[in-house]
C-alpha cells in the first residue's frame, strides 16, 4: 500500500509529473491484454536507469510492490497491477544510447518500441530478428521479460538469443550489469538469460545491449493448403527433417480457416482446404530459389491441395492476407479469446491438434488453433462468452485436460506470451517442487522483500 511519506518521497526522486495517483491515469494502467482489471495506488513514468534505481530503492524502504510495464500487450496478465501495487511504466525510457554497425549491436532503454530497433538496424543494412506480432507497439523491456518470439523463431530463435548483456535494478534497489558486448563471453554465471523470461520478478530491466544480423538479401513465400490438419501438420514434421530452415513455418487449422471464410480472405483457397501452412525461406538472391524448390519438393505429399508462391513485395502480402485476417475474424466467433499458447514436440502436433478438436467437440466449445508450427508452438483459442457462466466453466474444465495433455506429450505450458496470473494454476505440473524451491530461493536473492512483480509466475 502506497503511503503518504512514500509518495511524498517518489515525488522528490522523480519529479511530481512523473508520479500519479489520479483514477483516470491509474485506471489506464489496470489491464494489460486480458479482460482483468486492477487499479494500481500510483504509475511512475522514471526517464532514466538512475530514476529506476532510486524509485526502487524507495520501493524497499517502505515495502511497496511494483509492478513494471512496458505497452500492456501481453497475453496473462504479467503487467497486471498486484493490488496496492505501484506501476513502474519504461514508456518514457525510450532513447537508443548506441547503434554500432560495425560490431553488429544495438543498446537501447526498455522502452524502446520493438519495430523501431529493426527499423533503425535496417538502415545500416541489419535487422533485429524477434518479431512478436505486436511489434509496432509492444517495448522491449516486455519483450526481454518474457522471452518474446514471433514467426521468425523457427530459423533465428528468440529475443534471449539476441541478448548480449543487461543493465537492470534488483528489488533492493542495487544495479547489475550482466553479459558482455561481444557474441562469446563466458565470464561468471550467465546472469542474462536468467532475466531474459524472469517477466518482471527478478530485476527491473533498464537497457539492453541486443545482437543484430545482416538482413537476408531476399525473401520468398510459399502458402500450402491441405486437405486436412494431419496432413498439414505430417509436412511440418518432413520440412523440420530437412536441411534447408525456413524462416517462418505457420500453421492455421480448419477452424482458423471456417472463421476467415466471412471475410472473403479464404476466397482463393482450393475448396475442401482444411489446413494452411505458411512458409517462407530467406537468404542470398542466387540461394532462395534452390530453397523453395527443395521446400515445394518436401511439402508434396499425402492432402496437398495447392502451393501457391510469392518472390515480390506485393505477392508475398497478397499470400499472407489469410493469416493476417484472422486476429479479427475470431473476434467474431465470441467476444472473448481464452489464448493459450501451448508447445508440443513437432511430431506430436497433428496428435495434439486432432485431441484439440475432440475437446472442442466434447465440451461444445468453439477453439481456432494456429500458431508457429516450425517450433511447435500453437496458439490455442478457446472463443466464449464471459457473461454464459456454463461455457465459461466448460472452458476452464477443457483448458485444464488441454494442459494436461501437453505435458504429457512432452511439450511446456507456453512457447512465447508467459506465465504471468492466467498460468500460475499449471506451473507445479510441469516444474517439481525441488526445482521450484531453486527458482524461489533466486527470487529472494534478486528481491529480498518480494517486491518485484508479486503474484506472477510462481504458483501460490
Ligand atoms: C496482437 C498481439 C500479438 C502478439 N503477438 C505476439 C507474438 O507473436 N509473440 C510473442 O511472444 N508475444 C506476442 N504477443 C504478446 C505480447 O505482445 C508480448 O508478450 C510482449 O513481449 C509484451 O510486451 P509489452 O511491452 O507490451 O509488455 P507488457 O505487457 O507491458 O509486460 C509484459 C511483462 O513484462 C514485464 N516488464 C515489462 N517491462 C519490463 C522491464 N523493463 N523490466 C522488467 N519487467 C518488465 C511486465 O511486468 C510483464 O510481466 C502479442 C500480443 C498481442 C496483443
Amino acid at each position: 500500500m502506497l503511503s503518504e511519506p512514500a509518495l511524498i518521497a517518489f515525488r522528490t526522486a522523480l519529479g511530481t509529473d512523473r508520479v500519479f495517483t489520479d483514477l483516470a491515469i491509474c485506471t489506464l494502467y489496470a489491464q494489460d491484454e486480458t479482460p482483468r482489471h486492477v487499479e494500481p495506488d500510483a504509475v511512475l513514468f522514471p526517464s532514466s536507469h538512475d530514476d529506476v534505481a532510486a524509485l526502487a530503492r524507495i520501493a524497499f524502504e517502505h515495502h511497496i510492490a511494483l509492478t513494471p510495464r512496458g505497452a500492456g500487450s501481453g497475453n496473462v496478465g504479467g503487467a497486471l497491477p498486484a493490488p496496492g501495487s505501484v506501476v513502474v511504466s519504461f514508456e518514457c525510457m525510450k532513447r537508443v544510447l548506441e547503434f554500432d554497425p560495425d560490431n553488429r549491436l544495438i543498446v537501447v532503454e526498455s522502452g524502446v518500441v520493438t519495430e523501431e530497433i529493426d527499423r533503425i538496424a535496417r538502415s545500416a543494412g541489419l535487422f533485429y530478428p524477434p518479431d512478436p506480432g505486436s511489434s509496432a507497439y509492444c517495448r522491449i523491456g516486455g519483450n526481454l521479460a518474457m522471452n518474446a518470439a514471433g514467426p521468425r523463431a523457427v530459423k533465428y530463435g528468440v529475443t534471449r538469443d539476441f541478448v548480449l548483456g543487461l543493465r537492470a535494478v534488483t528489488g533492493s534497489g542495487h544495479e547489475i550489469r550482466t553479459g558482455c558486448r561481444t557474441t562469446k563471453g563466458v565470464t561468471g554465471y550467465d546472469l542474462t538469460r536468467l532475466l531474459v523470461g524472469s517477466e518482471g520478478t527478478l530485476a527491473l530491466i533498464t537497457e539492453a545491449t541486443l545482437k543484430l544480423l545482416p538482413v537476408p538479401e531476399t525473401i520468398a513465400t510459399l502458402r500450402v493448403s491441405y486437405a486436412s490438419n494431419r496432413d498439414a501438420l505430417d509436412a511440418v514434421s518432413r520440412i523440420m527433417r530437412q536441411s534447408v530452415i525456413p524462416c517462418a513455418l505457420e500453421f492455421m487449422d480448419h477452424r482458423a480457416i471456417d472463421a476467415i471464410r466471412p471475410t472473403g480472405a479464404a476466397d482463393d483457397l482450393p475448396s475442401g482446404t482444411r489446413a494452411l501452412l505458411m512458409v517462407e525461406a530467406d537468404g542470398a538472391k542466387e540461394d532462395v530459389p534452390r530453397q523453395i524448390a527443395i521446400l515445394q519438393k518436401t511439402l508434396a505429399g499425402q492432402g496437398l491441395l495447392d502451393i501457391k508462391s510469392g518472390f515480390t513485395h506485393d505477392d508475398i502480402k497478397l499470400l499472407w492476407t489469410a493469416r493476417k485476417s484472422l486476429s479479427q475474424a475470431v473476434k467474431r466467433i465470441a467476444p472473448l479469446k481464452l489464448n493459450e499458447d501451448v508447445v508440443v514436440p513437432i511430431s506430436q502436433l497433428a496428435d495434439f491438434v486432432d485431441f484439440i478438436d475432440e475437446i472442442a467437440h466434447e465440451h461444445q466449445l468453439a477453439v481456432v488453433s494456429f500458431g508457429h508450427a516450425g517450433n511447435g508452438n500453437l496458439h490455442i483459442n478457446l472463443m466464449v462468452h464471459p457473461e454464459d457462466r456454463d461455457e465459461m466453466a466448460r472452458a476452464h474444465t477443457a483448458l485444464d485436460a488441454i494442459m494436461r495433455r501437453v505435458l504429457e506429450l512432452g511439450g511446456t505450458l507456453s512457447g512465447e506470451h508467459g506465465i504471468g496470473t492466467e498460468k500460475r494454476r499449471f506451473v507445479a505440473q510441469e516444474i517439481d517442487s525441488d526445482t521450484m524451491a531453486v527458482m524461489r530461493s533466486i527470487k529472494q536473492q534478486f528481491d529480498p522483500h518480494q517486491l518485484l512483480n508479486p503474484g506472477k509466475l510462481f504458483p501460490d
